[in-house]
Formats: C-alpha cells, sequence, structure tokens
C-alpha cells in the first residue's frame, strides 16, 4: 500500500520495476530505491484581490539523500497531485546521477492554474508556499528550480522569503533565479540548448546534421521555445509546434521568431494563423525528421505510438513517452533514435548545479565557461548511455536509467539504510 497514486506513479513504478530486473535486483532494495524518502503537503492561503480567501494545496516530495541534498523543480498546474509530484523527483534523482551531479532528486509544487491569478496574488501563493517549506529545506537539504508554470520571477521570490526568515541573502537556496538576484548566465536557455546540443550528437551518430532538417516542437514554454529557436538558428527547420492553446504545421517551414514574438505579446500560440492550424492531437504524428515533445507526461503513449513519423525523438519533457509508447517504439523496429528525458532536459539542472556552486562560493563564471562545462558532461552523459545501450543491446531509454538507479543503489549500499 503506497500514498503514491495515479497514472504517472505507475508509468515511473513500471519503469523502474524494468531495470530493477534487468540490473537484477533483488527485493529487499527495490522499495528503498523507488520509495521517496519524504514526502511533505502543506496548505497554502491566500488573500484573493475581491477580499476573499483561496486555499491552495503544495507538495514536495525529496527521492532521496544518500548522495547530498535533494534538487528539483516546483511546478504550478491545475491538476498536480502528489503520484505525479513523487514520479518526477524519481526521475530527477535518476537525471542528476546520470548527469554525475552530487543530488538525489526532489520535486514539488502547488496545485493551481497559474494564468488564474493576478501577479500579486501569484507572488502571495509563491511566498506562502516557500514559508511553509522553510522547515524542510535549505541549502543543503533541498535545493528548488523553476518547472512547469514557474519562473525567475517566482525563484526570486522563494529566494526572498526564505532570506528573510534567515535574515540574511541565501542565493544558494534556489536556483533559476534572474542574474542579477544571484543566478547564472545560461540557466533560462539551458535545458533548451541542452536539447539542440544532443539532437546535435544524435544527428552526428546518424550521419547528418543540422541543415534542413524537419522538427516538430510540442510545447513552446521556457525549453520548447528556446529549442525551436537555436534549432532554427542552426538552419533546422520547425514544420511544426505547438502549445495547450494551438497548434501550427507547415511543410515549408514556420516562421518561428513570428511565432514566438506573437507568444510573448499574447502569452498564447492560439491565435497566430488560421490557415497553418492543425488539431493539436495531429501534431505528434505529422512525419518529420525530429520530434520534441516539450510538454507534460505521457503524450505519446500506447495509442498513438504506432503512428509517430521521426529519425530522432529528443525528450525535452519529462516522461512524454510510456512503457506501453517504448514496446510499440520497439515493436516497430524502424529505428527511432530516442534521446530519453533524463537525458535529454539535463541541462537545465546541470546549469542548476553550476549556480548553486557559483553561489556557495560567491564567485561567478560567464557564459561562455557556463555553455562549455554544460557540454562536457551532456557529452559525457550521452556517450555513457549510447555505448552502455550497444554494449548491452538494450534501448537509449533503458540505458539511461539504468546508469542512474545503478549509482543511486551504489550510493545507497556504501552508507547503509539511513537516507
Ligand atoms: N525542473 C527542471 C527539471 O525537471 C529543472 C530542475 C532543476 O534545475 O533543479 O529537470
Amino acid at each position: 500500500m503506497s500514498i503514491y497514486t495515479g497514472p504517472v506513479f505507475e508509468m515511473c513504478r513500471n519503469q523502474f520495476l524494468q531495470i530493477a530486473d534487468h540490473l537484477q535486483i533483488g527485493p529487499d532494495e527495490r522499495d528503498r530505491l523507488l520509495y521517496p524518502k519524504r514526502a511533505i503537503a502543506v496548505s497554502c492561503p491566500i488573500h484573493r484581490l475581491d477580499g476573499s480567501v483561496t486555499l491552495y494545496q503544495g507538495y514536495r516530495v525529496q527521492h532521496h539523500l544518500s548522495i547530498g541534498p535533494t534538487k528539483g523543480g516546483t511546478r504550478f498546474a491545475a491538476n498536480l497531485d502528489l503520484g505525479e509530484v513523487a514520479a518526477l523527483a524519481v526521475w530527477m534523482s535518476w537525471k542528476c546521477a546520470l548527469a554525475g551531479l552530487p543530488y538525489g532528486g526532489a520535486k514539488g509544487g502547488v496545485a493551481v492554474d497559474p494564468a488564474s491569478l493576478h501577479p500579486q496574488e501569484l507572488e502571495a501563493l509563491a511566498r506562502r508556499y516557500m514559508q511553509e517549506m522553510i522547515p524542510f529545506v535549505g541549502p543543503h537539504t533541498d535545493v528548488m528550480a523553476p518547472d512547469i508554470g514557474t519562473n525567475e520571477q517566482v525563484m526570486a521570490w522563494f529566494m526572498d522569503t526564505y532570506s528573510m526568515y534567515q535574515g540574511r541573502t541565501v542565493t544558494e537556496i534556489v536556483t533559476g533565479k534572474p542574474v542579477g538576484s544571484g543566478g547564472t548566465e545560461g540557466r533560462r536557455e539551458a535545458t533548451g540548448l541542452g536539447v539542440v546540443h544532443l539532437i546535435g550528437r544524435a544527428l552526428e551518430k546518424l550521419g547528418q546534421d543540422f541543415s534542413g532538417r524537419s522538427v516538430i516542437v510540442q510545447g513552446m514554454g521556457n525549453v520548447g521555445g528556446v529549442a525551436a529557436l537555436e534549432l532554427h538558428r542552426r538552419g533546422a527547420r520547425i514544420i511544426g509546434a505547438g502549445d495547450h492553446t494551438a497548434s501550427y504545421y507547415d511543410p515549408k517551414g514556420l516562421d518561428v521568431e513570428a511565432l514566438l514574438a506573437h507568444q510573448g505579446k499574447h502569452r498564447v500560440l492560439a491565435g497566430f494563423s488560421e490557415e497553418l492550424a492543425i488539431p493539436s492531437e495531429q501534431l505528434l504524428e505529422q512525419p518529420c525528421d525530429v520530434l520534441v515533445p516539450a510538454a507534460v507526461e505521457r503524450v505519446i503513449n500506447g495509442e498513438n505510438a504506432g503512428r509517430i513519423r521521426c529519425r530522432i525523438l529528443a525528450e525535452a519533457a519529462n516522461g512524454p513517452t510510456t512503457p506501453e509508447a517504448d514496446k510499440v517504439l520497439a515493436e516497430r523496429g524502424d529505428e527511432i533514435f530516442v534521446i530519453p528525458d533524463i537525458l535529454c532536459n539535463s541541462g537545465g539542472v546541470i546549469v542548476s548545479y553550476f549556480e548553486w556552486v557559483q553561489d556557495l562560493q560567491q564567485l561567478f563564471w560567464h557564459r561562455g565557461e557556463v555553455l562549455s562545462r554544460l557540454h562536457a558532461l551532456l557529452d559525457r552523459a550521452f556517450e555513457e548511455v549510447t555505448s552502455r545501450a550497444a554494449r548491452e543491446g538494450i534501448s537509449n531509454r533503458m540505458a539511461a536509467m539504468a546508469i542512474g538507479v545503478q549509482k543511486v543503489r551504489d550510493a545507497k549500499r556504501i552508507r547503509g539504510l539511513f537516507p
């Protein structure tokens, strides 16, 4: 019996069981490796502008403390629940371990649609959430970051709330802050740029380059939007793009800059063009060289996996492909080169780690240094994953997860049952 329920946690559990079988992990170790060290649920009441009070449910799940503090984003999304947060925390553990970062995984968030709040209400909620988390987080305990629905401003509010409580400025309590408030150069773009860097490595493996490659990006937020623009700059053709309000498709290539300008003005893609609009569920199914799911979990599933038509699947989102979809993709045998999520989107947490290190030392790096260190860590992880996959005859996803789980397992074995 577990408090972690729902389809996203179930998906994560199924993935873990596959890896546990592959690594021949015995029953004694399985629960300890999968289930989080602790989970915190808090109530966050705020005054609304109309004078009423609304209570929002907040969560933070810390998966393990065997390597160092826990690390992970904070998601503000309407349907967020504990099972989803826990799955995202587990994936963060494997992601950090794969990248070689000295962290366990965490994730948190609030069940709220941030677009439904006035900026003052959003500030009140962000501050209240951090206030509730103060007993459970710290620069050497658990370090938050942005995720879906949060941004640099929210991180600055978190940092300020924690700092006021401590009576001094503690920039190292969160990452993804504005550069002027202890943030690092390159963090905002890091996830998207990391995705593009790894697509480059995958293209190289296939004997190709960016020039003229057709790309579809599902989700044009901080990750998908940056990736689309960078891919366009490198000569790829963005033939499809969508967010939760609209999707567009043009085999000749969309005007990415115009699309992002529209989004900048209206916050959403809806209203960009009538002729180019396609139903959102069809976006992922259009033929392309590179498909980039950059939104939420489980968009490629047992039902639609048979209709995905790409050469490279670059998983910028967390958990976009279900184990059922993996099975269909493997059975099709038509060789989609998958860059699995815990590798593909790890640029974000890697540069978060750089931000934390810089804050602790109060010694700041220039953008070139951040990006070259980012590329070095991504290249090492890419190499480890692809060579293990080839050596053991397993998928890139299995290889990535096996490396992550094995590193957490080794750390736990050496330390014993406590952390
Ligand atoms: N939320 C991001 C992720 O899922 C970033 C986490 C971080 O920077 O700590 O990887």
